[in-house]
């Protein structure tokens, strides 16, 4: 933890905490958080996913993308991203525990808490 800006860290953390239920690839992270260099934010970036601080988000025909995560929820709960603008959304606990229940009762199939759903989000399919 040492091995970087403490500063800059807390600068990143702070935007994907503000805007928790959208994800941003590195190049928008570091649009967005002219505190820090590139090559430092994709450092911080890589560090804050494997320490669980961030979620990868990955097949949305754009590239590879980061989402926050709170390391003590988040493993708890299924997220729901939508295929159309890529925001996505942390499925309370319950919801999460009523869509694991139903595909249980429907096929026997266990459903793991990191499975992202994939929709359509509500702003999107106003504009259908
Ligand atoms: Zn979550
Ligand atoms: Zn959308």
């Amino acid at each position: 933890m040492t091995a970087y800006n403490t500063k800059q860290k807390e600068c990143i953390i702070s935007f994907f905490r503000t805007h928790s239920n959208c994800c941003y690839t590195a190049d928008e992270v570091i649009d967005n958080v002219p505190e820090a260099s590139k090559a430092t934010i994709y450092r911080i970036i890589s560090h804050l996913a494997e320490d669980g601080y961030l979620m990868k988000v990955q097949g949305m025909g754009r590239s590879v993308c980061y989402q926050y995560c709170n390391p003590s929820t988040c493993p708890e709960h299924m997220h729901i991203i939508c295929t159309k603008c890529g925001a996505s959304f942390h499925l309370d606990s319950e919801t999460s525990q009523r869509v694991r229940r139903a595909v249980s009762d429907a096929c026997g199939f266990e459903i793991l808490n990191e499975t992202v759903l994939k929709g359509i989000c509500p702003e999107c399919r106003g504009k259908l």
